[in-house]
């Protein structure tokens, strides 16, 4: 898989705040996340696919879940479990404390792929308490309690009709519709935003550099510009 020839919003942000290597972290279900993370390998600290966390940091918790993923028989042998995913990276949050966490998780495309409608509404109901979790985690820990920002979206849409609903790509109806939620204490509690003006998968970058105070423009000023409605009214552009 290629990388990006350019450096992605997780490198600029270690870059421009000075960051250690292990303050900015990918956790992944699927191994190509960790490629499409960083232009550069060991941008950053890295865990995707079927990988263990390395000794000198692993927790007895991350060492559990290390073992277990091998045991859990994800649907695809293309990405392990997303239990072990979520968990791993809540512990790494817990432990290592990083300022810009990316979690990709996998499985409601997978169950989605293997037309199991119900065992995908299953799946969103844990993803569901994942979100819960990692919320009420976030607010329990000195430093990010009040401080931090949760952006919460999904790479594609899917097909809309019964036939195409299980598929995405360029054709398929659907494949291009996708949704961004943004939580914080940055961020108006707006609830559902609609109507509005068409925002795009190309803007979360800005409107994460936004939150630290970066500037988007000098981290590519061909990427979209940050979403209005997820700063506060004052801080739009
Ligand atoms: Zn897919």
């Amino acid at each position: 898989m290629k990388r990006y020839p350019h450096p992605t919003v997780l490198e600029f942000v270690r870059r421009q705040l000075g960051l250690g290597k292990r303050q900015v972290a990918t956790f992944g279900s699927w191994e190509g996340f960790a490629t499409l993370s960083s232009s550069e390998e060991g941008a950053f600290f890295t865990n995707a696919g079927y990988e263990r966390v390395p000794s000198e940091i692993e927790t007895a918790r991350m060492a559990y879940l290390g073992d277990l993923q091998f045991e859990i028989m994800a649907l695809w042998e293309e990405g392990r479990s997303d239990a072990v995913t979520f968990n791993l990276a809540l512990e790494y949050l817990r432990a290592q404390r990083p300022r810009l966490l990316y979690i990709a998780l996998d499985e409601s495309d997978d169950w989605a792929h293997a037309r199991r409608y119900d065992r995908l509404l299953d799946y969103i109901n844990v993803f569901d308490a994942y979100l819960k979790t990692l919320w009420e985690t976030v607010q329990s820990l000195d430093g990010y309690s009040g401080r931090t920002t949760l952006i919460v979206t999904t790479d594609h849409g899917r097909g809309i009709t019964p036939t195409d609903w299980v598929e995405h790509d360029e054709g398929i109806e659907g494949s291009a519709d996708i949704w961004i939620a943004v939580i914080g204490p940055d961020t108006p509690d707006r609830g559902e935003v609609a109507p509005y003006p068409t925002v795009h998968q190309a803007d979360v970058a800005a409107t994460l550099l936004r939150f630290f105070g970066l500037d988007p423009g000098a981290f590519n000023p061909e990427a979209g510009p940050p979403i209005p409605a997820a700063l506060q009214a004052d801080s739009a552009p």
